[in-house]
Order: structure tokens, then C-alpha cells, then sequence
């Protein structure tokens, strides 16, 4: 883990407590996560300022949207102003038919959902595998019917979906993929003997670049698609869909989704970096899973056709522990390790109760429960990562 969290300069609110002065109470407890902001961030967010190019017009827009569409190995990238816009913008380009079904995990963000409803689609909701806890491609062939339009995979933690078979799938029965890459910057599956990058695996790619991701601009996000009518619709409908003629005579309805040149700034500074984040969350999950090897915990597991990006390390605690997540979550707080628990699945939400609560998904359920993530940010050190590593043994 050489060199780990010592070459970036963090300005973080948290992280100025160490330069705060004396009487300040001193930052004691390990963030869940933390972004790692660098003097290139700094130069080219300053130069973005300095250039009066404050709003959503401006170099820094055009050069992140190209970089991180070619970074992935994508035709076009159109930023947004965070990744559940950038969800709701990308299935609404798909045209799609109103009510129609669009399959997705229960285990997942609110964001997932919402895009699909604010879409006035129809969300059909499936298990999720026990070791990547991503959505499980049997539930999703069993739960196809002649009114599904779409799928959208959600890549959990930074570990891919299956890809290829639910690929197979969407071709065999002629549906929709609307990707949701927010976790999973520089992962990558293996579909028929090639690797390939999460984000390019949908008709639209969606990714969020808040700031607890592994790229960030703060808040912010992108659709990435390799067709030029939908990333012409993705334009037109972030940016209220003015007129090409006319301005004030709109071609459809849209939104104000745009990202501004200044977090784009932010972006390019990420994506210079991208090598290095993305080792940094892979060297850290590496030592965790070296310390915590033995203890009653499932530890990330890595399929053979997958390549994770390691968005935050994910541990369940086994049946043989007398504690739940939320209680285990406790006792490390108190030992000054802050952790974020798992995903409560969408039918267990009680906004939708209404609708999705005669529905059961007992792996869902499960690790809703009994799991959580432990410190995965950009500036954990080693020496904090053993830690937290010694707390969890403690309590064990
Ligand atoms: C973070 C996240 C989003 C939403 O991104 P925001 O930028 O926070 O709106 C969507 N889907 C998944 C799976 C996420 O983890």
C-alpha cells in the first residue's frame, strides 16, 4: 500500500480541522469517506473561476464530457447536474412506452426507482445475487414479460453485473439497457471474451460524480451513449429543449440538468487522476480483505469474468454474530470509526408501500440487515485503515 493517501492535499472541511487553530476540537473520528482533492484540482478549478466561465458554458464542460466518454470507450458523454438526473434524462430519451416494464434490482438507490417512475414506466423489481449483491440475471430472464420495454442493471459497489447473459437476454427479447454506472468508474466485465468498461454497456450509461465517488466534481453526472440522435436528445432535453431556430420556441419538454464549468474543471483535474484513485480503492480493499480474512464477515467476493472498481468495501456480518449492522455500525462509531450501512431494498421502503409490499426478496432483506460499508475514501490511510481493522476485531 506504498504511498497511499500522501499525495493529495485535502481541503476538505474535515480535513481543515488540522489546520485549524489551537482550542479547535481535532477531527477524530475515521470518515466513511473522503475525496482527495489535489493542487491540479485547485489550478484548474481556480483557472475555471478566473475565466468567468462560471455557468454551464465553458472549455472545462466540452473537454470533462469528451475525456470521461473516452476514458470509458464511448462516443458521447453529457454531463448533468448529478447522477439521479442523469437516470431520469437517460430512460427518458429511450422513448419509451408509457407504463410499460422496466426491470431493475430492489436493492439499489432510491434514484434507480424514481427514474423509472418520474419516466411513467412501470419498475418490476428482482432479487439480488448473495456474493456481488448486484441484481440476479435468472430473477431478471424469469420476470421479462411481453410488456418489458427495458432492464437496467445497477453495478453494486463496484462490482458488475453479469452482464453477459443479461446482454444475451436484452437481444433475445429486443429490450432496452439503461446502465447504472454510478458505483463503478473503471470497472469492468467480461461479455464473450472481452473485457468491457462499466458505462459502456447500455444503449445509455449513467454515472454519478458526487463527491463520495470515485471520480467527483461534487455533485454531478453523465449519460454516455455511442449514438449520436440519443446524445442529440440528451442535449437538447437538459437544457430545456430550446430552440435551434427560435430560442424561446422549445422543442419538447426537458430540464435544467446542466453541469457548470466550473465542476466540470473539478472532473478533468479527476480524470487526470483516475489511474491513481482507482488504484488507491483496489489497494485498499486488498489490505482490508488481508486483515479481515478469518473473521465472521463475507467479504467482498470477485467474480472471475469481473474486474471491480471497489466503490466502498462492503462486509456482511454472518449468522453467527449476535449483532445486526445497525448495533455493529454503533459500536464502531463509538471506537471512532464511522461506516455507512447497506441499501434498505426498494419494496421495503415505506413511501411505496402502497405497491411493492406484498413483494419479498430474502438476500435483499438479509443483507439490508446485516450489512455496511467501512472506511473506502481517498484519503484513508494505512495507518487508519489498520484502525478501523482493529476496531472490528474488537468486537468480534
Ligand atoms: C450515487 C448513486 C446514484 C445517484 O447519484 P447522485 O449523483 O447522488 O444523484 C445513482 N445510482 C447509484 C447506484 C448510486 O450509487
Amino acid at each position: 500500500m506504498g504511498g497511499m493517501g500522501t499525495m493529495s492535499i485535502n481541503l476538505n472541511p474535515a480535513e481543515l480541522l488540522r489546520f485549524a487553530p489551537a482550542g479547535v476540537q481535532q477531527r477524530t473520528i475515521i470518515p466513511v469517506s473522503e475525496p482527495s482533492i489535489s493542487s491540479l484540482e485547485i489550478e484548474y478549478v481556480t483557472d475555471a473561476i478566473k475565466s468567468g466561465w462560471i455557468s454551464s458554458a465553458g472549455p472545462y464542460l466540452t473537454r470533462f464530457e469528451e475525456e470521461w466518454a473516452k476514458f470509458c470507450g464511448r462516443r458521447y458523454g453529457v454531463a448533468v447536474t448529478n447522477g439521479t438526473a442523469a437516470l431520469e434524462l437517460a430512460i427518458s430519451v429511450l422513448a419509451l412506452p408509457l407504463r410499460s416494464e422496466v426491470i431493475l434490482p430492489s436493492f439499489t438507490i432510491v434514484s434507480s426507482l424514481d427514474a423509472v417512475l418520474r419516466n411513467g414506466l412501470t419498475p418490476v423489481l428482482v432479487e439480488c445475487d448473495p456474493n456481488t449483491y448486484c441484481m440476479d440475471v435468472e430473477d431478471v430472464r424469469a420476470k421479462v414479460t411481453a410488456n418489458t420495454t427495458a432492464i437496467m442493471p445497477v453495478h453494486i459497489y463496484g462490482h458488475p453485473v453479469n452482464m453477459q447473459p443479461l446482454l444475451d437476454l436484452a437481444k433475445e427479447r429486443d429490450l432496452r439497457i439503461i446502465e447504472d454506472a454510478a458505483e463503478a468508474h473503471g470497472a469492468e466485465c467480461l461479455v464473450h471474451d472481452i473485457w468491457k468498461k462499466c458505462g459502456t454497456l447500455g444503449d445509455v450509461s449513467a454515472f454519478s460524480f458526487y463527491a463520495n465517488k470515485n471520480i467527483t466534481t461534487g455533485e454531478g453526472g453523465m449519460v454516455l451513449t455511442d449514438s449520436a440522435e440519443l446524445a442529440d436528445r440528451l442535449r437538447s432535453r437538459r437544457n430545456l429543449c430550446f430552440g435551434r431556430k427560435e430560442r424561446f420556441l422549445h422543442e419538447g419538454r426537458g430540464w435544467n440538468f446542466r453541469m457548470t464549468n466550473v465542476a466540470a474543471a473539478l472532473g478533468c483535474a479527476q480524470i487526470k487522476r483516475a489511474g491513481e484513485l482507482i488504484a488507491h480503492k483496489l489497494q485498499l480493499a486488498e489490505a482490508y480483505t488481508r486483515e479481515l480474512l478469518g473473521l465472521p464477515l463475507q467479504l467482498p467476493y470477485i467474480e472471475s469474468w469481473a474486474r471491480t472498481s471497489v466503490w466502498m468495501y462492503a462486509v456482511v456480518l454472518e449468522e453467527s454474530v449476535p449483532l445486526d449492522a445497525r448495533s455493529f455500525a454503533a459500536r464502531l462509531l463509538e471506537k471512532g470509526v464511522e461506516t455507512r450501512p447497506f441499501f434498505l431494498g426498494m419494496h421495503e421502503q415505506p413511501v411505496y408501500a402502497n405497491w411493492l409490499s406484498d413483494l419479498h426478496f430474502p438476500v435483499t432483506e438479509r443483507i439490508a440487515r446485516r450489512g455496511l460499508y467501512l472506511p473506502s475514501g481517498q484519503t484513508l490511510t494505512e495507518e487508519s485503515l489498520m484502525k478501523v481493522v482493529s476496531a472490528v476485531r474488537s468486537i468480534l
